[in-house]
């Protein structure tokens, strides 16, 4: 959702920061969560950020002014969710001003948004961290609601524009978890120029608190997370297609 202050500036609404985080692209990054998200993924572990106001709207410049005071710890930040993509004007804005630090960028996306928004932030973006959900589009619609046609443009345009980018690949055993799934995705991604591998996001519980607190109805109690062992299974398929895999 484009929003502009009294200035035109854009703003964005931003849920939470996180100073430091090893976790969310490479080397250290500031990460930012922004608010508002389309999809209702039934495994998500945030859904305090699908409301497009949740917290509090803030300028490309006032979060420039607190990545500063960090600015040597880090080699870059992140923006996440929510889907940030649903900011575009404000992302566009923060990745061009991060830049001029001579810090890097990275963007944390599902990739489910109009083509044009799509378009304003892609060319700001040094890493993409795109969780793809399930490339089967029955499962993809049954995990998130949707259909799977924005997500499959996204990843199109990350590759016409040349840019790298990591696919996040989430593991719930009995669903997206057969040699089959992970075969279909590495000859997927056999077939791309500017993947860099695969990143396994073990499915777990740890938002399944926030479904209660919200009264939403948390429907995916058949199932659960994987073990180690399943992971370590998966992990030796990715390697055996000659495709990194991070765990
Ligand atoms: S895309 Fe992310 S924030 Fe949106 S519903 Fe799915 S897991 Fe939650």
């Amino acid at each position: 959702m484009n929003i502009f202050n009294l200035s035109k500036q854009p703003v964005a609404n931003v849920h939470s920061i996180e100073s430091f985080s090893c976790i969310d692209g490479p080397g250290v990054r500031y990460v930012i969560f922004l608010n508002g998200c389309h999809l209702r993924c039934k495994i998500c572990a945030n859904p305090d950020t699908w409301n497009f106001q949740n917290g509090y709207n803030s300028t490309a410049d006032e979060i420039t002014q607190k990545i500063k005071k960090v600015k040597s710890y880090i080699s870059g930040i992140t923006v996440t969710g929510g889907e940030p993509l649903n900011s575009p004007y404000f992302v566009k804005d923060l990745f061009t001003r991060v830049h001029d630090l001579g810090l890097n960028t990275c963007l944390d996306t599902a990739g489910y948004v109009s083509e044009n928004y799509m378009d304003i932030v892609i060319p700001y973006c040094d890493y993409t961290l795109f969780c793809i959900k399930h490339l089967d589009p029955e499962k993809y619609t049954f995990l998130t609601g949707k259909s799977q046609d924005k997500s499959l443009i996204f990843w199109n345009k990350l590759e016409e524009n040349k840019k790298m980018y990591l696919i996040r690949h989430i593991i719930i055993p009995g669903f997206s978890d057969s040699e089959q799934d992970i075969k279909f995705l590495c000859d997927t991604i056999k077939q791309k120029k500017y993947c860099k591998g695969i990143e396994l996001l073990p499915y777990h519980e740890l938002g399944v608190h926030k479904w209660k607190k919200m009264n939403f109805e948390f429907k995916m109690t058949d199932f659960r997370p994987p073990t180690q062992d399943e992971l370590n299974n998966i992990v030796e398929i990715i390697k055996k297609n000659g495709i990194n895999v991070i765990l």
